[in-house]
């Protein structure tokens, strides 16, 4: 992989923060970018982080051998299906959206002319956009999911892992049913309830939010273009967790309602303890 061409399509956050650190990691290899905007690629040349860049993707990967797709969710199927008309036989392809079955689905699907598709999904970045917030280092320690299918090649998947071990990350080899249900839970959950909260809270009590309340609610200032995608792709995961949360809810109520002190005590204690012991993060 050392003197790959890397092609990146979507110069956001992560294609940024990804040209930025395969150009520290792979010192052999050529980055080009792809992005809709004339100053995004310009931005990305005076950093370094990419050697050449295309508004047009048809030039961008005609001489590619591994394709990343960063742009949001309901944009990558397109984007993978123009990658394999113009890119040359054997390019791996792999994507960082943040659900996987749906696109992992249409691709086992799709008869590809050219490409080797296998999905990705790091679990890395934050509510910031744009490749002014990108980071060389971002990926490092990270987790990443790699999401192989039944008919996913096995070329694709150890090119992925490799590529992404050497970006500093702790691969994770899941299926994409399971990498769905996961981020459900430690993502797509959060970030509805840290919504709910935002249309809770009155301009009044906001005004005087402290730490606590800035946490919970961080993920909320998350962009709307790629998470009604990303919610509208693990509907099912989400729902059903979300029954999960109003069950609990209830329990949470009968318990305040009730006066149960020792009841919400060891509720609270429990809850504690678990967080606790996942350390500071
Ligand atoms: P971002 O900073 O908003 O960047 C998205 C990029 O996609 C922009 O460079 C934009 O490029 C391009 N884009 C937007 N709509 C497009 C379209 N219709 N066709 C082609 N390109 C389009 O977002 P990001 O945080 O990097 O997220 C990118 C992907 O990574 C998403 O699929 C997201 O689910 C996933 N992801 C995000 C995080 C995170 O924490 N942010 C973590 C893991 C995975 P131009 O306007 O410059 O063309």
């Amino acid at each position: 992989m050392k003197q790959t061409t890397f092609v990146i399509i979507g110069l956001g956050l992560i294609g940024g923060s990804l040209a930025a650190a395969i150009r520290k990691k792979f010192p052999q290899g050529r980055v080009v970018g792809v992005s809709r905007k004339g100053r995004t690629i310009a931005f990305a040349k005076k950093k370094g982080f990419i050697h050449e860049g295309f508004t047009r993707l048809k030039l961008a990967v005609r001489a590619a051998k591994f394709v990343l797709v960063c742009s949001p969710i309901d944009s990558i199927p397109k984007l993978i299906s123009e990658v394999d008309r113009f890119a040359p036989p054997g390019t791996v392809v792999t994507d960082v959206g943040s659900t996987k079955s749906e696109i992992v689905n249409w691709a086992d699907r799709k008869r590809f002319r050219n490409i080797e598709f296998i999905g990705s999904h790091p679990l890395a970045g934050s509510h910031l956009t744009g490749i002014r917030h990108a980071k060389g280092d971002l990926f490092r320690g990270a987790f990443v999911f790699v999401t192989p299918s039944r008919k996913s090649s096995r070329r694709a998947f150890a090119s992925a892992s490799s590529f992404w071990k050497r970006l500093g990350a702790n691969v994770r080899r899941v299926s994409p049913k399971v990498h769905d249900q996961i981020v459900s839970e430690v993502s797509h959950l959060p970030h509805a309830i840290a919504s709910i909260l935002m249309h809770i809270v009155s301009s009044n009590s906001f005004r005087y939010r402290a730490a606590g309340f800035s946490d919970t609610t961080r993920v909320a200032q998350g962009s709307p273009e790629l998470w009604t995608p990303i919610m509208l792709t693990n509907r099912a995961n989400v729902l059903r967790d979300l029954r999960r949360f109003e069950r609990v809810l209830r329990r949470f109520r009968v318990l305040l309602g009730n006066r149960s002190k020792k009841s919400l005590y060891r509720f609270l204690r429990i809850a504690a303890l678990r967080r606790s012991r996942s350390g500071s993060s």
